[in-house]
């Protein structure tokens, strides 16, 4: 017997007809012998719904006052599917009850719409499993010190599965979704995608930086954190499958690099169009320039990915960055405000039409060369290289978005990830 946490995602819980599969095949742990904790999301399209009924009465305004409130709103849509939940397992002739994060309770800080997990309190959850009971929790939100409901940014509720798996100590987390693992990459732009088996942590966290939508990217750092067994799965298989095909599907997510296993060199391909790339044309080629321009755009609270300088020429270079799609217009406005004029630089130009393309595995620690290769396969394709960034296990490259699908599916050729090529 072993302390099992599933969560299920809104798609899973979408229709009645759906929670009721649910509530089966949590049945069916249960009755295998299984202590089970249940952390579903809100129902498909809830949380948009509920956030868009605020934004109705008033435009998103970025006060505390109104985070607090959308916070209030959003952490409805998880309250309706765990008493909802609860019912259909009771129907199911089991014990259920079912828990908000504030009853449990799951604490917090007090950054509303992107809070993070302080702590959370196991003993009211033990003891109903211990009287028996599936122990049902909201996905997605907490309670801050002052008694405030939060929410931990959207997906989140991935994040709680997981910290609530590592507070009780499960001994698997399983994320049922709508797609049955994680794969070598997306299988709407190459269909010959194939699903890993296992894929580690550390690749686990690059591809769900890199863009690859499975888990919300901080439940896998919680995951790595406490060291969690994590493994992503299908919600869509019938409910009444062998249980120990069900729990050896999908793909797990590892933390120890398998000495038996053929290790690929690269194991997947990520890809991210929600970047544009900023140039500063022209800045003096002295110390403290990267902190000038960086420093001011942090303080703006905007993100920076990919950074590249180059050699000066009569004391003058260029610098390079992307930032989010969405803070585009913003920093380039930032720059020419407050940066240009100070810097003496030229101008500042920018391209929204960009996207990063990683190759990522862990592999490469051990291979020489990877990173030539996927250059090699891209000029081949006539794809011009933007931007370079590397680390010990991925390799990205910022290049026209155009091309972006003609580059993944090369690379994903290139590097033996093709299905058959298997
Ligand atoms: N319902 C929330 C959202 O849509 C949280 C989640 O589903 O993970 O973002
Ligand atoms: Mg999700």
């Amino acid at each position: 017997m072993a302390l099992i946490v599933h969560k299920y995602g809104g798609t899973s819980m979408g229709s009645t007809e759906r929670i009721r599969n649910v509530a089966k095949r949590v049945a069916k742990w249960h009755r295998a012998g299984h202590q089970m904790v249940v952390v579903p999301s809100a129902m498909s399209g809830e949380t948009n719904r509920l956030l868009g009924l605020a934004k109705e009465l008033a435009p998103s305004s970025h006060t505390t006052a109104y985070a607090r409130e959308l916070d209030m709103i959003a952490a409805t849509g998880e309250q309706v599917s765990v008493g909802l939940l609860a019912i259909a397992l009771q129907a199911e002739g089991l014990e259920a009850i079912s828990y908000t994060g504030w009853q449990v309770p799951v604490r917090t800080d007090s950054s509303y719409t992107k809070a993070r997990i302080e702590s959370i309190d196991d003993q009211r959850v033990r003891a109903d499993l211990d009287a028996g009971k599936v122990v049902i929790i909201t996905g997605f939100q907490g309670i801050d010190g002052l008694g405030h409901i939060t929410t931990l940014g959207r997906g989140g509720s991935d994040t709680s599965a997981v910290a609530i798996a590592a507070a009780m100590k499960a001994a698997e987390c399983l994320i049922y979704t709508d797609v049955d693992g994680v794969y070598t990459t997306d299988p709407r732009i190459v269909p010959e995608a194939r699903r890993l088996h296992t894929i580690s942590f550390e690749e686990m966290l690059e591809m769900a930086s890199l863009g690859s939508k499975v888990l919300q990217i901080r439940s896998v750092e919680f995951a790595g954190k406490y060291r969690v067994p994590l493994r992503v799965l299908s919600s869509f298989t019938p409910w009444d499958i062998p249980l120990d095909e069900e729990a050896k599907s999908g793909t797990l997510i590892t933390f120890e690099e398998d000495e038996n296993m053929e290790q690929a060199v690269v194991s997947g391909i990520a890809f991210n169009r929600d970047e544009a790339k900023i140039t500063v044309m022209g800045v003096p080629d002295k110390p403290g320039i990267a902190y000038q321009i960086l420093g001011a755009v942090a303080d703006a609270n905007i993100d920076v990915d990919v950074i590249l300088q180059n050699v000066s020429h009569d004391g003058k270079t260029d610098f390079s960055f992307t930032v989010h799609r969405n803070d585009y217009a913003k920093t380039i406005d930032l720059l020419k405000e407050k940066v240009v004029p100070h810097l003496g630089a030229n101008e500042v130009v920018g391209d929204a039409k960009i996207c990063k393309v990683s190759i990522v595995g862990i592999g490469m620690r051990s291979h020489a060369g990877v990173a030539s290769r996927m250059f090699r396969v891209l000029s081949e394709e006539g794809i011009n290289i933007q931007m370079i960034t590397t680390s010990e296990i991925k390799t990205s490259v910022v290049i026209d978005e155009k091309y972006m699908e003609l580059a993944v599916r090369a690379l994903h050729k290139a590097f033996d990830l093709d299905q058959d090529a298997a």
